[in-house]
Order: C-alpha cells, then structure tokens, then sequence
C-alpha cells in the first residue's frame, strides 16, 4: 500500500516537472533537431501513461506524407483507387492544424491528391495549402498530383511560386485508350490538357512529372517519344492496383478487375520503355507498404491486406499513435527511392 503511494506520488512529480520543463526542453530540442524532439515526446508521452519506460519499437517518421483531402473527381477512371465514398473535405484551419503537426513529428515532403483536389473551391483550397506548407511551414518539398483538366494559368500566377512539383497523371496518348480508361470529362481532350500544363511548369518554374497506370488497355503501348517529347523530372509508372473497397468487392465503387494486368505483363511495358531514365516503376507491392496516405478525415490509411484500413485521425489522437496503424514500412520507402531531390531548388533544372 505505502509502495503504491509513493509510486503514485513519483509519478505525479515527474508528471509536474515534465509539464514544468516541457517548454524549454522542446525548444532545447527543436534547436537540436527534429528528430530529438520526437524522441523526447515519446519519454514523455511514457511517462504520462505510467509505463515509465523508453518505448522499444522506432515509430516510423512522417518523411513524406500523401493528404488524399477530397474524394471528388470529375473524371471516371475505371481503376480509380481513392474513390467519391464522401464529399467531406476538413475546413482549411484544422487541415493547416494537421499539417502542422506532422511537420513537427518530421515531415519534409507533402504531396496533395484526391480526388481531384483542384475541384475544392476551383483549386483555392489547394493553393492556400500548398502557400502555407511551403511560406509557413518552411517544408523542402510540396507536391500535387492531378489529373490536369482544372488547372489555370491564373492558378500558376497565383501558387506557383510556392508549389516544387506537379504530377499530371497520363495513361495514354492516344485518346481513344483515355476514353475507354475514363480518364477525361466528357469529350474534352485530355492531351490538350497535359500540355497545356506542361507548359505552363515551365513559365512558371514547377518541376512537372507524369504519372501513369498500366492497365489492360495501355499495356501494349509505346510511350517513349511522347515521354521523350515532355521530358517530365519522373515518369512514375504504376501497375493497376486493386482494393477492396474502392475498385473491388461489392461496396466499390468501381470494378477494377478488367483493368488488372499481370507481373509479367507490367514487367514487359517496363522493359520496352526501359531507355527512358526519368522512370520509376512501382509494383503493387511496392504502393501497397510504402506510401503514407493520410484521407479526407486526416486518418493513416493501412493498405496491407489489399483493402485501406484507416487509423484515428491524426487531430483526435496524434501523428504517433496514428502512424502505428498505418502500416508504412519505412525501408521499403527509402529501397523504392521515397527519398530523393524533391525541392525544386536542388534540381538545377533549365526551365
Ligand atoms: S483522375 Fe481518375 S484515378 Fe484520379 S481521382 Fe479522378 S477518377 Fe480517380
């Protein structure tokens, strides 16, 4: 009885002399180094639960952060694999709150995704983001990816200064094969779209990059002038993936089945387009461990068992207990190149 007391007794002081010193020691820590100051928190956050000991396990670090913030699309991708399940979209303050919060757990890289994610208040939404990541947050790298067909030039004019890359994403230059993908409005070209936007990277000093998924309909194609011709800082090519939920299975909303192509089949497309050194080829399990991707409700989705688990949302309960179920596997990130020159500052590009 008397141990428990003191223990008890213990444990409140070291709580207070934590709160006490909890100012100085995160700036102490803060001017250190980031990495110090996650460390730190974890001792504390230990402390606090009465577990009293360093956690064992590393937490993964946030390095590099996918925010899917809107599900909306104006396209139909057949394989579409972040699917319209909601149309909410977290007000501008709290997703800047979260932002904030990885960027002190380690973030050096945000990329913003959708959905569409220049449909949210025709793009507006994005580019206070992507001003605030890159003026306030001070973060190397702010991405986008999109499918290119609301883009403005005004857009640039406005947010371009502070955006370093911008992917659009292209499974084929032949607009018969983006019809049959869905990937297009109506009857709007989607190539005239791409370059448009490819040439306003280079106006206005946006590193560009395209993004492809190879499909049942694309896979026999020959991509390599028109690559060439766009000469993009990376050329990411995919392999169709499935997810319950979202591309399959009866709740989906769509059925990505007939778009699946084999290993060997994505393996072929590799080896044609094999000169091209701008490509970066992604597997289905390469995408499945090595991403983080947080969704519209700012929740660590864990894509392991071929369905998107999502965490608690990183504004309810922290960015390190929701990593831990986001199943990220940080070597598999750093083995896919996850890390590389992703500031346009670094790239010494000729724009
Ligand atoms: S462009 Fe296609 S793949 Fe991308 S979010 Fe829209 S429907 Fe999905």
């Amino acid at each position: 009885m008397f141990s428990t007391e003191i223990k008890v007794l213990l444990q409140f002081c070291v709580g207070r002399l934590c709160c006490i010193f909890e100012g100085w020691l995160a700036k102490l820590c803060t001017w250190l180094g980031i990495t110090t100051l996650v460390y730190y928190r974890r001792i504390v956050k230990s402390v606090e639960n009465g577990a009293g000991e360093t956690p064992t396990t590393p937490t993964p670090t946030p390095t590099s952060v996918n925010y899917h913030f809107t599900r909306q699309c104006n396209y139909t991708c057949g394989f579409c694999f972040h699917t319209a399940k909601t149309s909410f979209v977290l007000p501008i303050e709290e997703a800047k709150t979260g932002l904030r919060m990885l960027k002190d757990s380690g973030m050096e890289k945000i990329n913003f995704s959708g959905g569409e994610p220049f449909l949210h208040q025709r793009g507006n939404f994005l580019g206070k983001l992507v001003q605030f990541c890159k003026q306030e947050l001070r973060l190397p790298s702010v991405s986008i990816v999109s499918n290119g067909s609301l883009i403005t030039e005004k857009w640039f004019q406005k947010y371009g200064e502070y955006l370093d890359i911008l992917a659009v994403s292209c499974d084929s230059f032949q607009e018969e094969t983006n019809a049959l993908i869905g990937r297009r409005q109506g009857k709007k070209s989607h190539l005239d779209n791409l370059h448009r936007v490819r040439s306003w990277c280079s106006e206005y000093r946006v590193a560009f990059k395209v993004n492809s998924v190879i499909n049942t309909f694309n896979v026999k194609e020959d991509m390599r002038d028109q690559i060439r011709e766009l000469n993009p800082v990376r050329w990411k090519v995919f392999q169709c993936l499935v997810i319950d939920g979202e591309n399959a299975g009866e709740d989906a909303l769509r059925k990505a089945e007939q778009f699946v192509i084999s290993d060997e089949e994505f393996q072929d497309f590799l080896d044609r387009h094999s000169e091209i050194t701008c490509l970066v080829p992604e597997s289905n399990q390469k995408m499945r461990d090595s991403y983080l991707i947080l969704d519209e409700y700012m929740r660590f989705l864990d894509c392991r068992e071929g369905r998107k688990d999502p965490s608690k949302s990183i504004l309810d309960v922290g960015v390190e207990n929701a990593i831990q179920f986001s199943g990220f596997d940080e070597k598999m990130f750093l083995k896919r190149g996850g890390k590389y020159v992703w500031s346009k500052a670094d790239m010494r590009l000729e724009w």
